[in-house]
């Protein structure tokens, strides 16, 4: 199974992913996790990238998709599902041009749509484990009172100018390539507002139509 979750940043693209992931064992590829990762690390990668990520722009097309490519390699170029990658239509090109050449042709493209006001609310409130990852709301979702409230942060990225530049970023860039996958036939559109649970519900549904994975 080949997946995108596709949609603007605070679309619910890593919560969903991860459930897809308990449900079916399929593995998450993240390239916002990459990219961090890289810069944490200060690796020559990280240094070249942080300043587009902390302003709220794009990493340039071809280091994005060496990073893909490769983790998608070392996943043998199936079961996993994309979050974050492809956000051009130059990237959604490449994607399926590579996945093809492996035999491996993308099955999905599930469009998470989310209003912006809900998007800001999410964003401004989400708070991650700078650990493992794991991402919370401070209303909706508080993290655990057992987490050490030190490994609690938020993202540089979403602090309010940058979520508004994410937010025109989406527009220009990732937007136009929802519409290569429709054309291309992949495309599923999903209402992303709500409970996660619910919205989960709605993504079983749409990959059942495309897959063979069993939904229980
Ligand atoms: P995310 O965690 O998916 O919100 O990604 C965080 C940031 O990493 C984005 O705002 C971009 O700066 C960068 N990034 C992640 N994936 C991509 C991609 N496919 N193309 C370009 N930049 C990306």
């Amino acid at each position: 199974m080949r997946l995108v979750l596709f949609g603007p940043p605070g679309a619910g693209k890593g919560t969903q992913s991860l459930l897809l992931k308990q449900r079916f064992g399929l593995d998450v590829i993240s390239t916002g996790n990459l990219i961090r990762a890289a810069i944490r690390e200060g690796s020559p990668l990280g240094k070249k990238v942080e300043a587009h990520v902390n302003a709220g722009g794009l990493v340039p097309d071809d280091l994005v998709r060496d990073l893909a490519n490769e983790s998608m390699a070392q996943h043998k170029f199936d079961r996993f599902i994309l979050d974050g990658y492809p956000r051009t239509t130059r990237q959604a090109v490449w994607l399926m041009e590579f996945l093809d050449a492996y035999k491996s042709p993308l099955e999905a493209v599930i469009s998470l749509k989310v209003s912006d006001d809900v998007i800001v609310d999410r964003l401004s409130n989400r708070r991650i484990n700078k650990v493992t990852g794991e991402s919370y709301h401070l209303t909706y979702h508080p993290p655990p009172p057992d987490v050490d409230p030190k490994l609690i942060i938020q993202r540089k990225d979403d602090a309010p100018e940058s979520v508004l530049a994410r937010l025109e970023t989406y527009r220009r860039e990732t937007h136009p390539a929802e519409m290569f996958f429709r054309q291309a036939g992949l495309l599923v559109g999903i209402n992303g507002e709500g409970g996660v649970d619910d919205i989960f519900e709605r993504v079983l549904g749409s990959v059942e139509r495309f897959s063979e994975l069993q939904v229980a």
